[in-house]
C-alpha cells in the first residue's frame, strides 16, 4: 500500500458568526494515499468544501494539522512550499468564473507553463498546450487554441480548467463540485476523463460532492467519506459503503438515490428521517449531531455523548449503535 500523500490529523476550522463561534469542520482525521480517489459527500454546510479549502491552503486550520508528504503545510517555506503549492491543485465548481474571459484558451493554459518554467520558448509551450488539451479530450486541440471561454460549452470550459490544473504536474487534485454545473449528460463523460487522468498520471483525487450517486460512480475503486454538520461520520471503501452502509445517515442518503431501473426505485425502501429540519451550526444538537433526525436513535447515549469515529467492519463509523455491535 502506498504512503499517504496527504494526512489530516484532528483538523478543526471555526468561524465567528453573529458573535458566536461555529465549527464548520470538527476534528476530521483522514489519510489519502498516492493515486487514491476519496470522495467527501454530504449536504450543503457539512464542511466538505471548507475541508477542501484547508487542504488547498486557501484557509488555515484552526487546530490540528494537515501534512503533505509528511510535512505540516503550515510550516512549509521556500522550495518545499512551492512543491506543495504546485503539487495540490483545485478544480472549482464554476468554470464560468474561474477562466479569464478576455484570454484565449491557448493563453490561459500557457500562462502557468511559462510562469513556473515548465516550458521554454513559444513553440514548446504551444506544443505542451496542445498535449494538455488532448489529455482532457478537447480534440483536435487546434480547434480550441484561439477560442475564448464564452465560445465553449460548460463541459468544455471545465475541461479547460482541468487542463490548466495539470500544467504544473500536480500529484493531488481537489475537485470541488467540479461537475455539478454542467449538464447531466456531460457529467459522466467528465468523470471518465478525470478517472483516465488519475490512472495515467497517478493522481490522488479528493472529489467533493453533495451527490452520493456521483460519488458512487466516481469512487467505486476508492473510498467515500460522509460528512454531517462538520464531522466525518463514516469512511469506507466505496463498495462497502454502498452495499453495506453502517451509519444511519449514510443509509438515509443511499435510500434516496434513484436507480436506473424505475421498478427497482419503486421497490426500494425509502428511509424516513425523524425530522426534516437540518440543525444550524449555531445551535448544534448535543451528543450525536444527527440524533434529532436519526431513524435509529437509541436514547440518552445519542443525546449526551459525541460518538467517536471508530473501526467497524473494515470502515470507520461514528455511531453509538454501530460501535456497540462491533
Ligand atoms: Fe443515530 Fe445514535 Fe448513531 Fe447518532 S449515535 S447516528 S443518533 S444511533
Amino acid at each position: 500500500m502506498s504512503n499517504p500523500i496527504l494526512t489530516l490529523n484532528h483538523v478543526t476550522r471555526t468561524f465567528a458568526v453573529k458573535r458566536q463561534t461555529i465549527k464548520a469542520v470538527d476534528d476530521v482525521s483522514l489519510a489519502i494515499r498516492e493515486g487514491e480517489i476519496v470522495c467527501l459527500v454530504g449536504e450543503s454546510g457539512c464542511g466538505k468544501t471548507t475541508t477542501g479549502k484547508m487542504i488547498a491552503g486557501v484557509l488555515p486550520v484552526s487546530s490540528g494539522e494537515i501534512l503533505f508528504r509528511n510535512q505540516n503545510i503550515a510550516n512549509l517555506r521556500g522550495d518545499d512550499r512551492k512543491q506543495y503549492r504546485l503539487g495540490v491543485q483545485m478544480i472549482h465548481q464554476d468554470p464560468y468564473a474561474s477562466l479569464n474571459p478576455t484570454h484565449t484558451i491557448a493563453d490561459i493554459i500557457a500562462a502557468p507553463l511559462r510562469h513556473h518554467g515548465f516550458t521554454r520558448g513559444d513553440a514548446a509551450t504551444r506544443e505542451r498546450v496542445r498535449e494538455l488539451l488532448a489529455r482532457v479530450d478537447l480534440t483536435p486541440p487546434d480547434d480550441y487554441l484561439e477560442k475564448f471561454p464564452h465560445q465553449l460549452s460548460g463541459g468544455q470550459r471545465q475541461r479547460v480548467s482541468i487542463a490548466r490544473a495539470l500544467t504544473v504536474a500536480p500529484s493531488f487534485i481537489i475537485a470541488d463540485e467540479a461537475v455539478s454545473m454542467v449538464d447531466v449528460s456531460i457529467r459522466i463523460s467528465l468523470l471518465n476523463t478525470l478517472t483516465k487522468l488519475k490512472d495515467a498520471m497517478g493522481l490522488a483525487v479528493l472529489f467533493i460532492t453533495h451527490d452520493l450517486a456521483l460519488a458512487k460512480y466516481f469512487a467505486w475503486e476508492g473510498r467515500i467519506g460522509v460528512m454531517y454538520l462538520g464531522r466525518l461520520v463514516e469512511l469506507a471503501p466505496a463498495r462497502d459503503l454502498v452495499e453495506r452502509p453502517q451509519h444511519p445517515y449514510t443509509q438515509v442518503l443511499l435510500s434516496a438515490i434513484p436507480e436506473a431501473d424505475p421498478e427497482v426505485t419503486r421497490r426500494k425502501k425509502h428511509i424516513e428521517l425523524r425530522s426534516m429540519d437540518v440543525p444550524s451550526l449555531l445551535r448544534l444538537p448535543t451528543g450525536c449531531a444527527f440524533h434529532p433526525r436519526c431513524p435509529q436513535f437509541i436514547g440518552a447515549v445519542c443525546e449526551q455523548n459525541v460518538p467517536g469515529l471508530l473501526e467497524a467492519n473494515g470502515a470507520r463509523v461514528a455511531c453509538h449503535l454501530v460501535n456497540r455491535k462491533t
